[in-house]
């Protein structure tokens, strides 16, 4: 949470850009972020930034991990979740341990 509001603080000085009105964060679904309590403390975490009071929108990504085995890309729900196809644990996870801000719509 605090990495968000490092990020958006970050932005706003390189930028010099007053106000935010929107931010818009990436959360994959193995990276131990809940988008429900980030969304719950959102106005919390940004309080005294340019993005105070900002619209938060999520965009969950789904857990995909590449197994050696099967030599593809499965869909996983956990870090620790065997490949679905052959059971066996699969590699290196390629989506889902992302918690990024993809966007920001600001106030010049
Ligand atoms: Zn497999």
């Amino acid at each position: 949470m605090g990495e968000v509001r490092e990020i958006v603080v970050q932005a706003a000085k390189l930028h010099k850009f007053e106000r935010v009105r929107r931010v818009v964060l990436e959360i994959g679904r193995l990276s131990g972020v809940q988008a429900d309590s980030m969304r719950f403390c959102f106005d919390l975490v940004m309080a005294d930034t340019p993005a105070a009071g900002a619209t938060l929108e999520i965009e969950e990504l789904p857990g995909r991990a590449w197994c050696n085995r099967c030599a593809e890309e499965v869909a996983i729900s956990s870090r620790v979740e065997p490949c679905p196809k052959c059971h066996g644990m699969p590699g290196k996870i390629v989506q889902g341990m992302e918690m990024r801000v993809k966007g920001l719509e600001v106030e010049q």
